[in-house]
């Protein structure tokens, strides 16, 4: 593997969680210990991981957190009850409604009943349209980390054409959107674009966040673009292993001893040779959401609390 052109995600979260480390020490001083409250409803076992490793991400950092469970069946005024009292307690600095959320919920009308300065995952109306309007508080953690990672590995946007494939309200859109405010040309693709690696193709920096398994292929991408990879799937047979990862020895032992490995939207092993800086899953995007999670929570804190 052409390990020059990895950009490691994990690297940029190290750096962005020794940073928010620092802030809470800082914020100690003041007596303030930043604190996340996540509510967690029913028993979906991706859910359940994701909850568990940002508790544990916060102990590390020093932060405290509490996760709210409620049942499947549980009633939407509950859940509302919940969010109140969470927005109403002076110690809870970030409330995190982790999705999806059961059918017979409304999500829109749970997650706009959070109070907007502890919406750390930025799906506030409030803080969807400050970002809109460039002036941003609270900004979704996926798309956030990426910047952060351009940033950070020196790769410049303004004036370069951005292609995002997906434009969920969790990824695509926001991602679009910071794009636009560092002046790049972007274009938003979802599942009606005609001819998807005709636009893919004129990206110079491509972000791909489809939830399509290996959707991206050699034949979108350009040759030199930066390619980063939001997708996340589980490859449960070996077959899979093996189409994707051939000959790929580490990836296969990983299979035997876990029962499975992930991959995203893009076929890393075809795509590598043409791009000139690329993510891999796992290790890419996943780390920075989490890093920037942590990050959301500590600047709720000190805009809340004044310090
Ligand atoms: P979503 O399902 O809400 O939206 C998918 C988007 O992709 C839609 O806008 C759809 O129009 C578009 N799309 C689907 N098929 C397409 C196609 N064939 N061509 C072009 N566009 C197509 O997805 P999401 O919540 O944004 O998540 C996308 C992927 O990213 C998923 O695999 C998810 O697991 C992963 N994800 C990873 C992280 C992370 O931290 N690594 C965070 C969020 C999401």
């Amino acid at each position: 593997m052409n390990s020059g052109k990895i950009l490691s995600g994990k690297k940029v979260a190290e750096e962005i969680r020794a940073e928010a480390a620092r802030d809470v020490a800082e914020l100690a001083g003041s007596g303030v210990r930043p604190q996340l409250d996540v509510v967690l409803v029913g028993d979906d076992p991706a859910s359940k991981v994701y909850v568990g490793s940002k508790a544990r991400a916060c102990d590390r950092l020093g932060m405290a957190s509490n996760t709210h469970r409620l049942p499947e069946d549980v009633a939407q005024a509950r859940v509302l009850d919940l969010v109140h009292a969470l927005n109403a307690d002076p110690e809870v600095d970030g409330i995190l409604v982790q999705l999806p959320l059961p059918g017979s919920l409304d999500t829109h009308r749970i997650l706009d009943a959070v109070d907007p300065a502890k919406d750390v995952d930025g799906f506030h109306p409030t803080n969807v349209g400050l970002l809109q309007q460039g002036r941003p508080r609270l900004v979704p953690c996926t798309p956030l980390g990426i910047m952060e990672l351009l940033r950070r590995e020196g790769i410049g946007v303004e004036g370069r054409r951005a292609v995002v494939v997906g434009r969920s309200d969790i990824v695509g859109k926001p991602m679009a959107m910071l794009l636009l405010h560092a002046h790049a040309t972007v274009t938003l693709c979802h599942s009606r674009t005609r001819d998807l690696a005709s636009v893919t193709r004129q990206a110079e920096i491509l972000i791909v966040a489809a939830g399509r398994r290996a959707l991206i292929g050699p034949d979108h991408v350009a040759e030199g673009a930066v390619v980063i990879d939001v997708g996340m799937h589980r490859l449960t047979t070996e077959d899979e292993v093996e189409s994707l990862f051939p000959g790929d020895e580490e990836r296969r032992r990983r299979f035997a001893d876990k029962g499975s490995v992930l991959t995203g939207d893009v076929d890393f092993v075809r795509v590598l040779p043409r791009a000139a800086r690329i993510t891999p899953v796992p290790g890419g995007v996943g780390p920075l959401t989490i890093a920037k999670l942590m990050a959301n929570t500590v600047a709720a804190a000190r805009w809340r609390r004044g310090v």
